[in-house]
């Protein structure tokens, strides 16, 4: 069975083609194992760059290597010719469309209506149109992406929406409302979360990793990339998380505040003449790493920056890790204890002195790093010391993988 993951982006679509028989499931019931296996073909496009047009870049399991610049922002049109390098030229890997059996899509938002992958249909098509209203960037890009399918392999192949959301859908009514008139929740307007199926399924992975049974774990999974975001988990399910009716809030991240006194809104629109777009810039683009630093959203021109002296760099390294610590030691009465403190994406997987200036200010809890083992950035071993009350994984998310096991699941559960 192959299965295509497409992950559209605000500015990137990423793809995948993994190549699946039955010998891949587990011999107990239609699960897929936690540990992915490479896929036959991976593509991208770059909306971004060069400005006006969008590059695309393919390879694939054997390593041949394609990239193409397109002077044409069409999506559709773009991502036909991703596709057609799966069944032409140099890049084929399957002898043609015929040979996908389902497509899987990342869709950020899902409501309150989806807590679990779902097959698409024309009615969970408008849901995910209509919930652009929460994720004004992301849903409509996925939305796109299911319509572009149907337009290039026809109206008949099966679609599956695996949503950011959903992880977090029962999370309780404490952890999800808003302090304000109730109302607003009854209209929607409740903490959601992101970066869901990153953070389940690193949670199944690291339980997976310590051999244990994720029933019996409490964690708290950190996904630190552009976006930063943490999750309480008991017993496998979610019961809070750090973003809320928005991926805006929270941790600091890369280029977003995260949390801030929302009289500060207040203040700038009445007293210093900001519009609703220049508030979305400063809170959405200007904030966060880049903003306290003034130099970068990005962590590793932030640390070369610190090595030279750059005094600002150093608060916003210190307040970013300050803020993590925080959140961390918050998300703890919704758990009772922490079994383990989970590293995953582009910071968490690399950044030795993220994750030991983190764990260095949890000391009180009993976690104690083994700074040899994290130096070496071992992944999917534990990285605390053997008396330490708490374990400590880093584990590389695999998002793509998640949404083929769960189209494979839903697939043989039907
Ligand atoms: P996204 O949220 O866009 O998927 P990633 O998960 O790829 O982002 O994370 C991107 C961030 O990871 C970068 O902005 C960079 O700060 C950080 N990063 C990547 N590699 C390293 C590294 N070796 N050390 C520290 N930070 C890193």
């Amino acid at each position: 069975m192959n299965i295509l993951v497409l992950n559209a982006g605000s500015s990137s679509q990423k793809s995948c083609l993994y190549g699946l028989d039955d010998s891949f499931a587990t011999p107990k019931a239609s699960r897929l194992p936690a540990e992915p296996i490479p896929p036959l073909w991976e593509g991208s496009i770059d909306w971004t760059y060069p400005a006006g047009a969008a590059t695309i870049k393919v390879k694939t399991a054997k390593g041949t290597g394609w990239q193409q610049t397109i002077h044409d922002r069409d999506q559709p049109k773009v991502l036909q010719q991703l596709l057609n390098t799966l069944w032409q030229g140099e890049t084929q890997v399957i002898a043609d469309p015929s040979a996908i059996a389902i497509v899987g899509h990342r869709v950020v938002h899902g409501g309150q209506r989806y807590r679990a992958s779902t097959w698409i249909t024309d009615e969970v098509k408008q849901a995910i149109a209509d919930f652009a209203e929460f994720a004004p960037v992301h849903n409509p890009a996925n939305f796109q992406g299911i319509v572009a399918i149907e337009q290039i392999l026809g109206p008949s192949v099966p679609q599956v929406a695996v949503f950011d959301t959903a992880f977090h859908a029962d999370i309780p009514p404490t952890a999800a409302t808003y302090a304000i008139p109730y109302e607003l929740y009854q209209q929607g307007i409740r903490k959601y979360g992101f970066h869901g199926i990153s953070h389940q399924s690193v949670a199944e992975r690291a339980a997976h990793c310590l051999g244990r049974d994720l029933a019996d774990l409490r964690l708290i999974t950190c996904h630190l990339g552009n976006g930063c975001s943490l999750a309480a988990i008991a017993h496998g399910r979610c019961v809070d998380t750090t973003m809320g009716f928005t991926p805006l809030a929270g941790l600091m991240m890369g280029a977003r505040s995260g949390d801030i006194d929302p009289g500060i809104l207040l203040h700038l629109l009445r007293h210093h003449g900001y519009t609703v777009d220049d508030l979305d810039r400063l809170l959405n683009q200007e904030s966060g790493l880049k903003g306290v630093s003034g130099l970068s959203n990005d962590l590793r021109q932030i640390r070369a920056a610190i090595a030279t002296g750059h005094e600002r760099a150093q608060l916003a390294y210190d307040l970013y890790i300050y803020r993590l610590r925080t959140e961390i030691s918050a998300l703890l009465p919704a758990l009772g204890g922490l079994d383990a403190l989970v590293f995953t994406a582009g910071v968490g997987e690399n950044s030795v002195e993220v994750r030991a200036d983190v764990c260095a200010g949890l000391a009180f809890l009993g976690l104690r790093l083994d700074h040899d083992r994290n130096a070496q950035n071992l992944k999917d071993v534990s990285l605390a010391t053997p008396d330490s009350t708490v374990d400590v994984l880093a584990i590389h998310t695999e998002e793509d993988w998640a949404i083929a096991q769960a189209c494979w699941q839903l697939a043989h559960a039907s």
